[in-house]
This record gives C-alpha cells, sequence and structure tokens, in this order.
C-alpha cells in the first residue's frame, strides 16, 4: 500500500510550514509498512485530543477516535484494554499531553500499558493563538504572557522516565527519516511509548532554525541503560546553547499492564472453575 492509499478527502487547513506535516508524512510511511508487514489496518486505531495536532486523524484513512482536551490517553487505554490485540496510537499536543492531561500520562506510564503517544510539541498553544504551555522555554512572550513566561519549562522525557515508561524517544519535524525510524520502533515496543517530537508551529513559535543548530542523533547510546538515558534527557537543560539529542533514550522490555490485567483475570477464572468442579463433585 502507498502512503498516498491512506490520505482522506478532508482538506487540511493546517498553516504551510508547520512541522505537524512532518509528523502526518511519517506516520503514513509507518503505517504502510507495518500493514505491508502483516499488521492489518482495521487492527489500528488511532486516537486525538484537542489542538492542532487533532486534525491528524482527520488526514488518516484509519480507524480513529476524537477524545475530549487532555484525555487522549485515558480514551486510548480504554480502546486497548477493550481489545487487547490492536494496535493503539494516541496523538496530542503539549498543553493537551503536559499540560491538561499530565497526570493521565503519568498514570499510564507506571502501569506500562501497551499504547504508543506521539506528542506533537511545538511548545505552545497553537489552535488557541499563541497561549504558553509547560514546555514553552523561560521568557516565551505569546498571546497570554506578553512580559514573558516566568517559569521554566517542564521536561516531559524526565518525568515519563521517572514515571516507569518502558520505551522514550525524541525527532523533530525537521528530520523525517528518524520520525519514521522512532514512530516504527514505538509502536512495536511491547509497553507503554512515547515519542515526543520538537513539532514547529511555524505561526506563533518558528524554531526551526534554532533546533536545526542544536539537535544531533544520538550515537552509540545504550538505551537499556536508565542512567544514560537520563543524563541524556537532561542533556537539554534548556540554556539557549545546549545541544538536544534526538532518537531513542530509553527501552526496556517489562510485563504490561494487559498482560498483569488479563493474566490474572484468566487465573482467577481458572480457580473460580476449580472450586465449582470441586463442590459439585462433594455435593
Ligand atoms: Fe501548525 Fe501552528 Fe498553524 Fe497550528 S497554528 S497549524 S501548530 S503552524
Ligand atoms: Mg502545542
Amino acid at each position: 500500500m502507498s502512503p498516498l492509499n491512506l490520505g482522506t478527502y478532508a482538506a487540511n487547513t493546517w498553516c504551510p510550514g508547520c512541522g505537524n506535516f512532518a509528523i502526518l508524512n511519517a506516520i503514513k510511511t509507518v503505517l504502510s509498512e507495518l500493514n505491508a508487514e502483516g499488521v492489518p489496518l482495521e487492527n489500528i486505531v488511532l486516537v486525538s485530543g484537542i489542538g492542532c495536532h487533532a486534525k491528524i486523524v482527520d488526514y488518516l484513512n484509519v480507524n480513529s477516535f476524537y477524545s475530549l482536551h487532555g484525555r487522549v490517553t485515558p480514551a486510548a487505554e480504554g480502546i486497548k484494554l477493550a481489545k487487547p490485540g490492536i494496535k493503539v496510537i494516541g496523538f496530542a499536543g503539549d498543553g493537551d499531553a503536559y499540560g491538561e492531561g499530565l497526570e493521565h500520562l503519568i498514570f499510564a506510564a507506571k502501569r506500562n500499558i501497551d499504547i504508543t503517544m506521539i506528542i506533537h510539541n511545538n511548545r505552545v498553544y497553537g489552535l488557541t493563538t499563541g497561549q504558553y504551555t509547560p514546555t514553552s522555554p523561560l521568557g516565551f512572550k505569546g498571546r497570554s504572557t506578553p512580559g514573558g513566561t516566568k517559569e521554566l519549562p517542564l521536561n516531559p522525557l524526565e518525568l515519563m522516565l521517572a514515571s516507569g515508561a518502558s520505551f522514550l524517544a525524541r525527532g523533530t519535524s525537521h528530520g523525517a527519516e528518524l520520525l519514521k525510524q522512532v514512530f516504527k520502533a514505538a509502536i512495536l515496543h511491547k509497553g507503554f511509548s512515547l515519542v515526543d517530537v520538537l513539532q514547529v508551529c511555524f505561526t506563533y513559535f518558528n524554531m526551526y532554525e534554532y533546533y536545526d543548530k542544536h539537535v544531533y542523533e544520538l550515537k552509540g547510546h545504550d538505551p537499556q541503560d536508565r542512567q544514560q538515558a537520563l543524563s541524556k534527557i537532561r542533556e537539554w537543560d534548556y540554556n539557549a546553547d545546549s545541544p538536544i539529542a534526538l532518537g531513542v533514550f530509553y527501552k526496556k522490555e517489562i510485563p504490561t499492564f494487559e498482560q498483569n490485567f488479563l493474566g490474572r483475570e484468566k487465573k482467577a477464572a481458572e480457580t473460580d472453575a476449580k472450586i465449582n468442579a470441586f463442590l459439585k463433585a462433594s455435593s
């Protein structure tokens, strides 16, 4: 299947130059590849929230669910638990995931539920015309902070690592090849995976030049090593000159929530059956 076959009739209303196009193109390629490798498209469900990012599900001819603001993660978790065999991919903005929906993200990481979250982290509320978000830099001037923000940004990957996420990666909207690689690796990972994409909002926070100067791809990094992952995640300390690593920071195979949850259910049912059989035999 060519990536074009995943398109829809919906007119694209993203601004010219928006970093969302790179995410859309990368995910189209990855879904096409997965399909060619034997994953039926009907076994994939996309979930989005509220914000510019959310329109991505309008542009992909795949089963999808538009959730509420900040509620991409619980909607994705519910779908996964109802049908554990399918792949669930959540798309959320930085405001959506790291602001309104932060507690959901923490608990999904903690329980290692097998869903993939792709965060369109443009570090601004784009749809509502430029307010600051949890990842906007100190001093960011937007509609709600004309004098500049007075607070430091959150490091979402550090928070996710501390919360128990078993796969963490970062990409940018100027790195199509890397985006494809990390999206595919995240989707194939068994457990909670999150890709933080430095997706540039061309209209309200154009960081293309800044990122192009500061990003580099991780080489010789061992993603199994939690300490190494933490030090690479902390390397970008939001100072103007600090380097920004891209790629897979952390990956660990641990039991997923569904395995624990459904495994226990199965064991409980087997025990019930044994007790019932014993009671029947002795009555
Ligand atoms: Fe993209 Fe920003 Fe335009 Fe939204 S406002 S479509 S994030 S460039
Ligand atoms: Mg945003």
